[in-house]
């Protein structure tokens, strides 16, 4: 097995073994309520689970593992050594349902394989976030599990867990699917649907066909308005002619909405005076399925988006995907309106 067959293969165990993780604990969500109220909610535990599982995986599976991952154990290993093993227990515990003989120090461990310096491994690193779209997590919606492979500033492999998002694109973008879906991107090759925890399911290969003319525009964007500007995408959605709804929706899944030919546009837009700069995570996985399934990916000035510069997309602003000719349309109106000029 060559070296990219085997980081393929690990990847997807990884995340279909994260999200299965993911799904005990959102399953738990109502015991738990209590929780939510201090920083210890499930969701860190669930956050810190997953990030243990896909470290642990791709380290067991490929003997090492570089990582920029969004945890670390440091908050934990506090906790413990302040007698407070309460959220670390429960990290343990939802790491266990896939993780025989886990034990404490290992999925600390496993958690901190995330510290890697990206500068130190500019041939290879992996990007993880570990649960994507918290709050979508909380609401037993849309979250996902983005894994991304990064070579020279670019990612050549994405692996997205989106365990509530449905395959059967007639299901409700905004109810939780019992068996979710996962794309499996890699660059040159193409991306692929699988259910989200079945890595080895035969997959549906994923292409995006340019969008009817006259067709409305299906524009995805974040649930959240202080993460992307509402109101300019809709200035936006003015310039292009009919638009439906736009589908608000949680994490990374837009890319993958809008790869899958369920939605036309995904825009991120940054809000006028509150600058913000992209996280790498948030982006490597979703960005080459969109990529891969033949849409433009680009900020708001039309440039690709640069991993080479650490944990941050230091050198863009917003996001921009779409088939390649709504994608070009979005980019004019952008210009036109000025968007992100202020
Ligand atoms: P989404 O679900 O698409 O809204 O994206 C969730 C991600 O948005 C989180 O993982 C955060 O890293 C990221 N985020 C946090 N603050 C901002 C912000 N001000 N602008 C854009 N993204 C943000
Ligand atoms: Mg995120």
């Amino acid at each position: 097995m060559s070296e990219q067959t085997k980081r393929i293969e690990a990847a997807k165990l990884a995340v279909s073994r994260a999200s299965v993780v993911c799904r005990e604990v959102q399953a738990r969500l109502a015991d738990v309520q209590s929780l939510l109220k201090d920083d210890r909610s499930p969701v860190t535990v669930a956050d810190f689970a997953s990030q243990a599982v896909v470290a642990w995986t791709l380290k067991d599976l490929l003997g090492s593992c570089p990582m920029v991952g969004e945890e670390d154990a440091h908050e934990l290993r506090e906790q413990i050594a302040a007698g407070n093993t309460s959220v670390a227990d429960q990290v343990l515990d939802a790491a266990s349902c896939v993780w025989d003989g886990a034990t404490m120090d290992a999925v600390l461990d496993a958690i901190d394989l995330g510290n890697a310096d990206s500068q130190q491994h500019k041939h290879g690193f992996w990007t993880l976030d570990p649960i994507d779209g918290t709050k979508g997590f909380l609401r037993n919606q849309q979250y996902a599990v983005a894994l991304g492979w990064i070579e020279h500033g670019d990612p050549v492999l994405g692996v997205l867990g989106c365990p509530n998002l449905s395959r059967d694109q007639s299901f409700p973008l905004d109810e939780k699917d019992p068996n979710g879906s996962m794309y499996v991107a890699i660059a040159g090759e193409g991306c692929w649907e699988y259910p989200a925890d079945e890595p080895g399911a035969e997959p549906a290969h994923i292409r995006r066909l340019e969008r009817s003319d006259g067709e409305p525009v299906r524009m995805c964007e974040s649930a959240e308005s202080g993460h992307t500007s509402h109101d300019d995408a809709e200035r936006i959605l003015e310039r292009l002619g009919e638009a439906a709804e736009p589908a608000r929706l949680d994490s990374q899944a837009k890319y993958a909405v809008v790869a899958r030919g369920q939605g036309d546009l995904y825009l991120r837009l940054p809000r006028p005076g509150k600058p913000y700069v992209e996280r790498i995570w948030d982006h490597a996985a979703g960005s080459i399925v969109a990529r891969e399934a033949g849409c433009a990916v680009t900020d708001i000035a039309g440039l690709e988006l640069d991993f080479s510069h650490g944990a941050g997309l230091e050198k863009n602003r917003g996001i921009v995907v779409g088939d390649v000719k709504l994608h070009g349309l979005a980019m004019g109106a952008i210009n036109e309106l000025q968007i992100g000029q202020a």
